[in-house]
């Protein structure tokens, strides 16, 4: 082959290429073309405040978090009832099914998309109805009705008729190990895992704005988009499960780690990892350390437990996510 054909071969495959991005729809069935503003399809909590349908920390006055987006229905039935249906956000397989309501999640459908820059799950919570054809390892492309919309749950307060929704997260699994680490834990000897991997305490989710309302988006570079609220240094010779699944989210020299420096976004997402040798000052002399905060997320990392009430030292869920991360290293 001449040169310049070569060349003409490597623009075609350069500008064939999809440069990172992955199909997406949205994940209900309503007319996207009717929407004007964020009223039309979001669905706020009996506050009536629009921002408690997104996500965040936009409950009970910024004290809880939600971990997805609430999406109204367009169209009811002559009892109130949505008759919206729901569907697979892009193309992947059926991860998890539960048809029980036995839980705030109601009866949840969790898709895993290998496909994307970055395999990741979505999360379709609170349905009438799943799909009844659906079974798990089942292929599934983007658009595929995946259930009815609707508003079962087990939580603490019902969700009433006017308030059906569904529940859209997306997000990544700390560790595949989960299973092993949730049942060594003495407290929850009287609480069985009823969900596996696709438990909430190993799901972590991050905005799905950064990912809906366009054709196509690079899934990586959205996680990527997230900033760092605070890190860690964390002293381990192994490969947590979390960088082996995720390699795209590591960097550094892996063939001598001595430990990693962890940057962890405000809802506690572990977003960039990097290898550190015996050598680095970021190495903690015990198992792990909280290193920097970034003062202006404080009061959210407060609030979601990332911190202390202090606002210094660790908190709740940072201390049982590295204990996630940590405990299933190989
Ligand atoms: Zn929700």
């Amino acid at each position: 082959m001449s040169l310049r054909n070569g060349l003409a071969l490597l623009f075609l495959c350069l500008t064939a290429l999809p440069l990172g991005a992955t199909d997406i729809v949205w994940p209900t069935t309503m007319d996207r073309a009717s929407i004007r503003n964020p009223q039309d399809y979001l669905q706020p909590t009996v506050s009536g405040k629009m921002e408690s349908a997104l996500f965040g920390m936009v409950r009970e006055e910024g004290k809880r978090f939600h971990e997805g987006i609430d999406i109204r229905p367009a169209k009811t039935n002559a009892d109130g009832e949505p008759l919206d249906l729901v569907l697979a956000a892009m193309d992947g397989q059926v991860a998890y099914l539960n048809a029980n309501v036995n839980g705030p999640y109601g009866r949840y459908v969790v898709l895993h998309h290998t496909a994307a820059e970055i395999p990741v799950y979505t999360l379709y919570a609170h349905l009438a109805k799943i799909e009844p054809s659906l079974k798990t390892a089942q292929p599934v492309r983007r658009g595929t009705v995946i259930g009815l919309m609707g508003r079962t749950s087990a939580g603490v307060s019902p969700i009433t008729k006017d308030r059906s929704h569904l529940h859209f997260e997306v997000g990544l699994m700390l560790s595949r190990g989960f299973n092993r680490w949730y049942d060594a834990q003495p407290e929850n000897k009287q609480s069985p895992n009823l969900h596996g991997l696709y438990n909430g305490q190993n799901l972590i989710g991050m905005d799905p704005m950064l990912i809906l309302g366009q054709p196509k988006v690079d899934i990586l570079a959205a996680l990527r988009s997230q900033p760092t609220a605070l890190t860690v240094g964390l002293r381990t010779n192994k490969m947590p499960d979390f960088v082996q699944y995720y390699p795209a989210l590591m960097r550094g020299d892996t063939s001598r780690v001595a430990g990693w420096y962890i940057e962890f976004s405000w809802q506690g997402m572990p977003v960039r990892w990097t290898a550190l040798d015996a050598k680095s000052p970021q190495l903690p002399a015990g198992r792990w350390r909280l290193l920097e905060i970034d003062q202006t997320q404080r009061t959210r990392l407060i609030q979601r437990k990332m911190l202390g009430a202090d606002g210094r030292t660790p908190g709740e869920l940072l201390t049982q996510s590295l204990e996630v991360l940590l405990s299933t290293a190989r």
